[in-house]
């Protein structure tokens, strides 16, 4: 009987047994990228940590409705509701269009991500596309008495929620403690208090995202989408909600607030968050001048780069550290990921051609056990992939003829192997150009021709074989039957 999986519940701060509302259907909610720059490395983390989790459920069997927003209205230049609108801002410097700058940056992001090989969610809903819904749980907030207007704009009022329900249960913080810790209101500001925050803001003139509201002219705050959006489309009561650990505070915060003024309780039963990206040490940032987006990645184009890294490389890299630990970037750390990920793609390669025996040396039974166990314990991919590696020794025995397998075990070996690179890791193997197939089929059917040739002692026509393919970079190696080949790097 295989065990269950079992995930760390930010808001419990535990790891506990996973149980669907209602099996087997699952809801899974992640906060996506806000898009008016170029993804980065903390934006591939965090959507590989949330494939790799949407593949792990998918593999057990169960039906996920994942949700992933993109952010195109209402995320401010800082968390204290001012400042100007991060997409409006970039529309205006580039004379465009906010949804010009929008859609332009959500096809770069989607680009990134059909290239890190990451599943597209099962509804990809924008905050623009939502202004009805966010006004709908605006006004069921301040019918509750949890919000109050000042001025055209809304803001949630955090001491009134906290007499009822306390603020700050998923974060831990206390709102006396972050009341003393806070400056002093100066005049210029609506809110009545400083840890109150934005549901609705007055359009200023020369704010140019606008939609009209029973209270201005105006536009959502930031929190209020993941509320509207998610109870949308999972319902006010859903499995899983996730996103970057930096959005615990206050972005997740006040979105359980919002949903438990609005409806009673708040919104999911499993609160998961994946750890940053350092580099260096140090945290990443435009002005400490280690930001580095997919692209540059990519292409290798980065004063701190070495080279590039090709998009699997860097799925690897994210894949090898567990997502609740931090996880530093350097080059030594891509290049030791990219000469993994290449010994390991062999290997899989390498399993195709083994044969099977009449006896199995090894038991295939454990390898299968582990890795699975692994994932199912809170997604431990790092464990998984030290397995594999097991694996992978074990597939290079069986080759040269240390170890055997019987033709039973050695299918279930290569089920078992493909199920974790490919359908649960989300790995692939850029090797094979993209028609592994075909120019394997053709290199075997030269080789039959040059077997052929050998057979009939025609060594002319087989050396020539031999030396035109070696020319062509496929190295072929005679071996006691047959023989073997490989693509030159
Ligand atoms: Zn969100």
């Amino acid at each position: 009987m295989e065990s269950k999986l079992t995930l760390y519940n930010t808001l419990h701060r535990c790891k506990e047994v996973f149980e669907p509302i209602a099996p087997p259907f699952v809801g899974m909610y992640v906060c996506g990228p806000t898009v008016y720059g170029d993804g980065h490395l903390g934006h591939a983390r965090s959507a590989i940590t949330f494939d790799l989790l949407f593949r792990t459920l998918l593999h057990r069997g169960y039906k996920v409705r994942y949700v992933r927003n993109i952010t195109d209205v209402g995320h401010l230049e800082n968390d204290a509701d001012e400042g100007e609108d991060k997409v409006a801002k970039k529309a205006r410097l580039e004379q465009l269009e906010p949804m010009e700058v929008a859609q332009y940056y959500t096809n770069r992001y989607h680009d990134a991500m059909r290239k890190l090989n990451v599943l597209p969610p099962s509804i990809e809903p924008q905050a623009s596309g939502h202004i009805i819904e966010q006004i709908e749980v605006v006004q069921r907030i301040l019918d509750h008495g949890y919000a109050y207007e000042r001025n055209g704009s809304v803001y949630f009022d955090v001491q009134a929620y906290n007499e009822k329900y306390r603020y700050g249960i998923l974060s831990g913080r206390v709102l006396k403690e972050m009341q003393a810790g806070s400056r002093q209101l100066e005049g210029q500001c609506d809110k009545g208090n400083f840890c109150d925050f934005a549901l609705w803001k007055k359009a200023s003139p020369e704010h140019i995202m606008r939609w009209p509201s029973p209270w201005s002219v105006g536009f959502p705050g930031w929190h209020v989408e993941c509320s509207a959006m998610s109870m949308k489309y999972l319902g006010e009561k859903f499995d899983i909600h996730g996103g970057g650990m930096d959005l615990i505070f206050p972005h997740h915060e006040a979105e359980i607030a919002q949903n438990t003024a609005c409806c009673g309780s708040q919104s999911a039963n499993y609160w998961v968050h994946n750890n940053m990206i350092t580099i260096g040490g140090q945290k990443m940032a435009k002005s400490l001048g280690n930001f580095i987006t997919l692209e540059q990645l990519f292409t290798g184009d980065h004063p701190m780069l070495n080279q590039a890294y090709s998009p699997m490389t860097v799925r690897f890299f994210i894949l090898q550290a567990h997502y609740r630990s931090t996880l530093d970037f350097s080059n030594e750390a891509l290049q030791a990921a990219e000469k993994g990920l290449e010994r390991l793609m062999k290997a899989v390669r390498v399993l195709e051609k083994i044969s099977p025996s009449a006896q199995s040396s090894v038991s295939v039974g454990d390898f299968d056990r582990k890795w699975r166990e692994a994932m199912l314990d809170d997604l431990n991919s790092p464990i998984a992939i030290s397995v594999l590696f097991d694996g992978v020794r074990l597939i290079n025995q069986l080759y040269d003829g240390s170890q055997s397998l019987t033709e039973e075990d050695l299918n279930r070996l290569k089920t078992s192997v493909h199920e974790l690179v490919f359908d649960v890791l989300g790995l692939q193997d850029e090797q094979s150009d993209g028609n592994p197939d075909r120019l394997a089929g053709l290199i075997n059917m030269i080789l039959q021709v040059r077997m052929q040739a050998k057979a009939n002692k025609d060594w002319a026509t087989s050396d020539k074989i031999r030396d035109e393919l070696a020319r062509l970079g496929v190295v072929v190696k005679d071996r006691k039957e047959g023989c073997d080949w490989e693509l030159e790097e």
